[in-house]
Parts: structure tokens; C-alpha cells; sequence
């Protein structure tokens, strides 16, 4: 396949879905909204496809023939940071928790209407603000009127104007979190992303870690927490500080 005249990477969306009928629909709802979707009907037809190029987005069948979706999920975000969407069947609800824990940035249950599929895609897309091509270091936060800047080149977050020195691991946490506000991360997740000795940490690690994150922040801003607590899902970064801002 040529790749030559391909379009730019921020249109391109790879569909992984089995069955014609719904991939087809997929496919026409996408291209009518001006994106390029690609359609593959297999997990490993996927990740050679994924592998291949650069994608906007992944929108993944939990249900293929070869692989299962969350596998292919596994796989795919291991090498390469694309936001994913995953597709699952009517009283699948454990799905739900499973792609969250994978990393995927939504869900959507069959059967769907394709405006309410082209409608997460933007929304993830406009989340996501591009992370799958150069993700920003600086002012990792998009939201311009965030009082919050972690500079990963320098190592130093900067908070309500403050610059706040921070232990290596709260830092880590801190800028992965920010690295896409709103989006909740489980404990494993930031586990993986602040520690060098994944082995070595243990998920309530990551709760005495936030726990200081917390604190360190307060001595700026005493009465704000702008790190959400998801019961039995994990932490996010606020998404929208004007909800907290007084
Ligand atoms: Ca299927």
C-alpha cells in the first residue's frame, strides 16, 4: 500500500471492527465529518496497520475474531500514546473498567447512533490536544487559565505563580497527570508513569504519594485540591479549575 499521499496524521482515524455493516456506517459517519478512516477487521491486521503510521485516534472492537480488543488495546498504547475508543456490546459494564485500566479515553455501547460516535471522537480528540504527536512539555495543562505549569524539561511546576520544588515521584505523578486533565488515572497507571521500580511500588504507594502531592500544593493555595479522587478508579487533574477558582 502507498502511503505517499496520505493525509495528515490529525485526520486519520483507525476503525478495527468485524462486522461490515457496523464498520461501514463507522466509516461513512467519519468521512462525512472529513476525517480518513481506515477499517481493519482483525486485531493483528490492526496492530501491523497501527505500527504502520500515525493515527488521531483508534476506535477498537472489544469483540474481534483473532484477538480481543483489549489485548490489541494492550499492545497497541505500549508502543505508541493514540487515544482509543473502544466498542463494546449492551451489558458489558466490567468492559467499561477494563478499557479505562487499559489507558482507553472512551467507551461507546453497540448499538450506537454514528453522530453519537462522531461526537466522542471530537471530544477525545479535543482532549487529547494532539498527544499523539509531539506531546507538549511545557504548560502540559491546555486550559490557558490553569494556574498550573509543570516543565518537564526543567523539572519545576509552577503553581498560582509559585514554583514549587517537588520529590521526583510527586513531580512524575503530577505531570502525568496534567498531561491530560480531566482524564482518570488508575493507581497502576500512575505507578507505571512515576516510578523507575515498578516491581518495588505498590498501589497504596501511590496514595501516600498523592497524599504529599496534596500538601505540597496546599502550601500554595491552602484551599484548593485540583486532584480529583475517583472511588475504586483511581485520580484525575481538574479539567475545568474556573469550578474551583473563587
Ligand atoms: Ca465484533
Amino acid at each position: 500500500m502507498a502511503w505517499e499521499s496520505s493525509p495528515p496524521s490529525r485526520t486519520r482515524i483507525l476503525v478495527v471492527e468485524d462486522e461490515p455493516s457496523i464498520a461501514d456506517n463507522i466509516v461513512y459517519a467519519l468521512e462525512s465529518e472529513g476525517f480518513m478512516p481506515q477499517v481493519s477487521a482483525t486485531g493483528s491486521d490492526a496492530l501491523k496497520k497501527f505500527e504502520q503510521n500515525e493515527w488521531a485516534l483508534v476506535i477498537l472492537d472489544v469483540g474481534l475474531p483473532d484477538l480481543s480488543g483489549f489485548e490489541v488495546c494492550r499492545r497497541m498504547l505500549a508502543s505508541k500514546n493514540v487515544p482509543v475508543i473502544f466498542l463494546t456490546a449492551r451489558g458489558q459494564e466490567v468492559d467499561r473498567v477494563v478499557g479505562l485500566e487499559l489507558g482507553a479515553d472512551d467507551y461507546v455501547v453497540k448499538p450506537f447512533s454514528p453522530r453519537e460516535l462522531t461526537a466522542r471522537v471530537r471530544a477525545v480528540l479535543r482532549r487529547a490536544g494532539g498527544r499523539s504527536e509531539s506531546a507538549p512539555q511545557m504548560s502540559a495543562n491546555a486550559n490557558s487559565a490553569a494556574p498550573l505549569v509543570v516543565d518537564g524539561e526543567r523539572c519545576v511546576v509552577r503553581y498560582y505563580g509559585q514554583t514549587l520544588q517537588l520529590p521526583r515521584y510527586e513531580f512524575r505523578l503530577l505531570q502525568a497527570l496534567a498531561a491530560h486533565p480531566g482524564r482518570v488515572f488508575t493507581r497502576s497507571q500512575l505507578m507505571d508513569r512515576a516510578s523507575d521500580e515498578p516491581e518495588a511500588a505498590m498501589e497504596r504507594t501511590v496514595d501516600a504519594h498523592v497524599k504529599s502531592l496534596r500538601a505540597a500544593l496546599k502550601t500554595v493555595k491552602p484551599d484548593v485540591d485540583p486532584i480529583q479522587t475517583h472511588r475504586g478508579m483511581g485520580y484525575s487533574l481538574i479539567e475545568d479549575w474556573s469550578a474551583i477558582m473563587k
